[in-house]
């Protein structure tokens, strides 16, 4: 499950679709992926054919779910969206395949989580737009083949191991999300703030920015809690004196931080002395899947700097003990 989409509410959930971006012109970053669907996108229509089946993989809340209705809106298509564990049976696939149609988009989140008879039978849908179904029951059961409309397949997993290698053979575009930096995350949040009518400083949001661990979604949330603040102990405008406040109010970490970043990095200092310390190892400590370590918490903890990958396993750095106040003992037992 993805923890930054557990923490919202149903008007919350309306207020992050209003602050979606809808074209390839409203998304910012990703350039490197974005610049390659344009193209394909531009191809496809040109051709007038379905989009090839795009993959998109990496941590929760960078815009995956996004980019898959921007490519519907690109391509000038409909969008019907569900999710890898919804989809216990192939019936339930098959009644939203046979209602695509042409070149719709289908967006399968979690696809990583597909059971193995509905990824099985996704296959030749994807490949050939065909699938079978079951006619009538009891002796006069069969099944006949049905052709569907050609369509284009969005999948998004945050667990690109998970996934299954003929799966991801199947998929004609990968592309692999990037955290944000903060002058992205800035530009973001000020959209946003435009959106959501409320007056930000620049320096409210690069505040706010540094502290959204590399995620839009993140942001976002942050955005709406500092304007709660701004609205009530403050004069409405989002400064960076009440967005201070506001942050240190929610408790948010300077680094961005959140609880389990904070978790496995205490770990890694408090149990097994600063490291070195193999992934099965750490995963049972903090009681977390080790493939979820790998793939959402540790590519942010890496890339700031607070954890380094050796043969031997995961290591923190200098810059974690500082940030969690603990002091480096340079005495190594063993
Ligand atoms: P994912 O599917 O990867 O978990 P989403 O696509 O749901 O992430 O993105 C979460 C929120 O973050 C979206 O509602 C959107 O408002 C915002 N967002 C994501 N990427 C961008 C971006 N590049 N530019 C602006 N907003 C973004």
């Amino acid at each position: 499950l993805d923890p930054n989409k557990e923490r919202f509410t149903p008007q919350e959930v309306d207020i992050e679709k209003a602050l979606r971006p809808l074209s390839f012109d409203d998304f910012a970053g990703q350039d490197h992926v974005l610049d390659n669907l344009k193209i394909f996108v531009q191809a496809a229509n040109q051709r007038d054919e379905a989009l090839d089946h795009a993959l998109f993989h990496g941590p929760p809340g960078l815009g995956k779910t996004t980019l898959a209705n921007i490519l519907a809106n690109e391509l000038g298509v409909g969008i019907k969206i569900t999710s890898g564990p919804v989809l216990d049976k192939p019936g339930d696939l098959a009644g939203l395949l046979t209602n695509l149609e042409e070149r719709d988009v289908l967006f399968i989140d979690e696809i990583h989580r597909l059971s193995p008879i509905v990824e099985e039978y996704l296959y030749s849908a994807m490949e050939d737009y065909k699938i079978d179904i079951m006619i009538e029951s009891g002796p006069n059961a069969r099944t006949v083949q049905i052709n569907l409309n050609p369509f284009t397949l969005v999948g998004a997993t945050t667990r690109s191991g998970l996934l299954t290698a003929p799966m991801r053979a199947r998929f004609g575009i990968q592309s692999r999300l990037q955290y944000y930096n903060k002058e992205l995350l800035a530009t973001i949040i000020e959209r946003s703030a435009s959106i959501l009518r409320v007056e930000i400083d620049i320096e409210a949001a690069i505040e706010i920015a540094g502290r959204s661990r590399g995620t839009p979604r993140i942001a976002n949330a942050l955005l709406r809690r500092v304007r709660d603040f701004a609205q009530i102990k403050g004069n409405g405008r989002i400064d960076v004196e009440i967005t201070k406040y506001a942050l240190k109010a929610l408790n948010v970490d300077e680094n961005g931080l959140d609880e389990m970043d904070n978790k496995i990095l205490l770990t890694i200092i408090d149990k097994f002395k600063g490291g070195p310390v193999g992934l099965t190892t750490l995963a049972t400590a903090v009681s977390e899947n080790g493939e979820t370590i790998e793939e959402v918490y540790e590519p942010f903890l890496i890339q700031e700097g607070f954890i380094m990958r050796t043969p031997r396993g995961r290591e923190v750095t200098e810059k974690a003990y500082k940030h969690l106040g603990r002091i480096k003992n340079n005495i190594q037992g063993g």
